[in-house]
This record gives structure tokens, sequence and C-alpha cells, in this order.
């Protein structure tokens, strides 16, 4: 199996050839997981991309493997060969009965054996991997994991130079979501748009998707539907998974008898699959659908103004839950104050207190804003009861200049608490002129004004139930609370 390193310099020649031609990012990918799997005398290849939040690895290039394979399911990232985003690399002798593979059942069905994964590294973090799969159960040498490593590094500039041709053929989408700060990772994650769409009522759907930030995965499963002699007959490949709502959705045409199939096909879905949530929908269907979620053209009365979402329900939700529990596990038995700040705070509070697992008591204030008028900031609501020797947590829904922060945490430490702590939702740090510490932040967002969640731009838009940012020019006069 040892080959000479020759080969595996031919190997590489060819692959930076094509990393450096003109062909597309799927093409020259799937020419690199052929050269790579060859060179390796392995069975098959994948590339894969990292998603933006660094949840799912999504298929950019593949060789030798089955539709069914490819098909088999969203791989979540935190699952999928964890080892994989410390930037190490996985090795698998079986696996058919090794736990961290995702779907052993369709290694079974397809042969596999072995599995090398290598981390496609961009400043040292992982943005996706490369890995090699063998029907057989086998080793890989010191010099075919040195190859991979190699490998590796070309597929991340691969990426690099994909992202920077999607940004100038005016991806205006993709270029949104590199200015938007990731909440986790400082390094850039790719922003590759790896599908190719079946349809381009697909690709309109997915711009749809990456407008209102709805996590979206291009047909990630295939479903048997029937099976003739042992072997699978008849697949369903729904167009897309929406992970946050764990919905599978296929899409329709205006074609009758299309539909009349479709709606065969996941009946059948549904009886076979119980479990598993799928939506056929037309156009309309899926505007209402997201007039639901307050987002969409129908929702679009209520959002008149906004330009952009920020971040989603569905994202809020998220990070709340883990500044929750960031909050619960410092805090230990302690019982804690909260405390906000009325009225910006009001959905934010309503949402981390219900995900705090500590006693907790909740008091609010209200305090002026600045009216221009030669007046000083004052408290024209306190706190009902003392909080003097008490653990306390100031609650904020976004910090912009400190100003009302600062002001705030001096009257609260007057009154002695036992400790004093900030949690913010958003911390717009640009704008920054006082430099207090917060201790619990949810986003840094960039020097825009945002209304929704409690925040309002002249007392409206607090009831959005995503963060949005206002048209540009809509903004006369910052209104705060
Ligand atoms: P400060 O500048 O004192 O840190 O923030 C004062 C207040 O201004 C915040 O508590 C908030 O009510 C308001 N504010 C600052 N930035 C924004 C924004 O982008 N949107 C909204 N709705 N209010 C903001």
């Amino acid at each position: 199996m040892v080959r000479s390193s020759g080969s595996y310099y031919s190997a590489l020649k060819r692959i930076t050839r094509a990393a450096n031609s003109a062909y597309g990012l799927r093409k020259t990918c799937n020419f690199i997981a052929k050269n790579s799997a060859r060179a390796m005398k392995a069975n098959g290849c994948r590339i894969l991309s990292l998603n933006p939040r660094r949840e799912y690895l999504i298929s950019v290039g593949t060789y030798g493997l089955s539709d069914l394979y490819l098909k088999k399911g969203p791989l979540d990232a935190r699952r999928s060969l964890p080892d994989i985003l410390e930037g190490k690399a996985v090795y698998i002798a079986d696996a058919t009965r090794d736990d961290r593979v995702q779907h052993p059942e369709v290694a079974l069905e397809q042969g596999i054996s072995s599995i090398l994964g290598v981390p496609i590294l961009r400043m040292g973090e992982a943005i996706g991997e490369i890995r090699i799969y063998a029907r057989e159960r086998r080793q890989f040498s010191e010099a075919e994991r040195n190859f991979l490593f190699s490998v590796a590094d070309v597929c991340s500039v691969v990426f690099e130079r994909a992202e920077l041709q999607q940004s100038l053929d005016g991806d205006r989408e993709a270029r949104a979501r590199q200015r938007r700060p990731s909440p986790v990772s400082a390094v850039p994650v790719p922003t590759l748009r790896p599908a190719t769409f079946a349809h381009p009522s697909e690709e309109d759907f997915a711009r749809l998707l990456d407008f209102y930030c709805i996590e979206w995965l291009y047909e990630p499963r295939s479903f048997a539907l029937r099976w003739e002699g042992g072997k699978i007959a008849e697949m369903f490949t729904p167009d897309f998974y929406l992970p946050e709502l764990d919905i599978y959705v296929e899409l329709t045409t205006l074609k009758q008898n299309l539909i009349t199939e479709k709606n065969r096909k996941l009946r059948q879905l549904r009886e076979l699959y119980p479990e598993v949530n799928v939506r056929l929908l037309t156009k309309s269907d899926f505007h209402k659908l997201l007039a639901k979620y307050g987002y969409g053209p129908l929702g679009e009365a209520k959002v008149e103004g906004v330009d952009r979402v920020l971040y989603s329900h569905a994202q809020i939700q998220r990070r709340v839950r883990t500044l929750a529990r960031r909050i619960s596990r410092d805090y230990g038995d302690e019982r804690l104050v909260l405390i906000g700040v009325l009225k910006g705070v009001l959905c934010f509070m309503a949402d981390l207190m219900q995900h705090l697992s500590l006693p907790v008591t909740v008091d609010f204030m209200a305090v002026s804003h600045y009216g221009g008028d030669g007046q000083v900031v004052r408290i024209t609501r306190d706190l009902d009861s003392s909080i003097a020797g008490k653990h306390v947590l100031m609650v904020e829904d976004i910090v912009d200049t400190g100003m009302t922060l600062n002001y705030i945490l001096g009257h609260l430490s007057a009154h002695n608490p036992a400790s004093l702590r900030v949690c913010t939702l958003l911390d717009k740090r640009a704008r920054r002129l006082l430099d207090l510490p917060l201790d619990y932040v949810g986003f840094e967002i960039p020097d825009e004004f945002v209304v929704g969640y409690g925040l309002d731009y002249k007392g409206e838009y607090r009831n959005l139930p995503f963060i949005g940012v206002l048209k540009p020019g809509l903004v006369k006069n910052e209104e705060p609370r």
C-alpha cells in the first residue's frame, strides 16, 4: 500500500494546478477529491465546508461515494468527529462500529470501513474537513497523512478564492453575512454557497432564507421509499432542511402533475418515517409560514422600515439559553437579583430569567434621557427592594456609549450589593465612550440603529420577534427606551 513520494508529488502537482485554474468551486473540489482518493489508493473522498455558524458540515466536493451515502442526513459538526473542530486528524478503523460516526448504518450499507479525516484550517481554526474512505479496513501511513494535510491546505486557499469570487459576483447576501460579526469566533468562517441548485426557484428560496437568517441545508438527506429484492428502488430527497425549525421542505412548481407525484411521495415518506417533519410548499405557502414568525413579504406590514434582520428569533433564543447556562453555572446556588431598565429590556429579561436554574428575584428601574434641555439624567423609577448584601445582575438590552449603564452602576454600587455584574444582549462597542466591564454579552453588533425584541424606534417595533436594522435615513433622532 505504501507509495513512493513521487506519486504524491504528481498528485499534488495536479491538485495545485486545478486549484489555480478557472474552474468553479465544486468542479475544483471534485477534482481534488478524485486525485486525493486515487493517490491514497482509497475508494472515496469528500471535501466539506463548515457553515458560517460552525454547526454543520456541507459537501463541496466528492469522489467515489453513492448518492445515498452523500445524502444520509445533516452532518452535525460537533457530533461528527469533534476532534476535527479542534484542528486534529481523526482516524476511524471501522466506521460501522465507531460511535463517532453519525450514520454507521449507512457506512455498513455502503461497505465503508476505514476513514481518515483532516481539518481544513484558516488561521489555525477549522473551516472544513477532507475525508478519505476505504472499503477495506486499513491503516494510513505518515506519508499519507502528510499528503492529506497538504491537500487540506490547498482546499483552504480554494475556499478563500471561491468566497472572493462569490462576493465579486455580486452575491449580496454572502457579503452581508461576511460583514456580520460571528458570535462564536473571530476567525472568518467560509460563507461559501456550496449548493448547485437544481432549479432557480430553489436558489430564490435559499436567498429568502438567508435574508431572514434562517439556517438551511440543501438536500442533506435522501429517504428510501421502496425496495425491490433488498435494493432501494425509489428514493426521495427533499430540497431543504431547516435545522432550527427541524423541518424538511420540498418546493413545488406550479405543474399539477408534479404536485400529485410529490404528494404521493410525501405520503409514503410520512408513513415510513413518522418522526420526520416534512412540508410541501408553494411560494405563497412559504410566505405564510414566514409571516407566522413575523418575517417575509406577508409579515412586512408589521416590519415596514426594517432593512434587514440582524438576528432571527431562533438565533436570539439560542444565544439567550447559552447566556443563561453560563450565569447559572457562575452563580451556583447563590440567590440573584436581576435588575432591568425599562422598557427596552423587557423581552430579553423575560426570556433570560426563564432559563436560569437558580433562585432569582426581579426588579426594574427607569431613567430619564438626554433631551438637550440642560437637565441631568435622573432615576424616574427606583427599585422596590433593597439590594444591600445581595448578588445583583444588571440586565441590559443594549450598551451603546455606556453612559446610561455607567450612571446606573454608580447608583447601584452606592447601595452596597454583595456583587454587581452586567449582562447585555447587545454590545455596540464601536460607539463606546465609557469602557465598562461587561460580564455577559449576547452579540457584538455593528454601529447601526437596531429595533425589535424590546428595542424601539419612537415607541414602535418592540414587538418584533427578531432584531433588525432600520432602513438608512429613517432614524432621525435615536429615541431611547
Ligand atoms: P448608552 O449610549 O447610554 O449606552 O445607551 C443608551 C440607550 O440608548 C440604550 O439603553 C438604548 O435604549 C438606546 N439605544 C442605543 N442604541 C440603540 C439602538 O441601536 N436601537 C435602539 N432601539 N435603542 C438604542
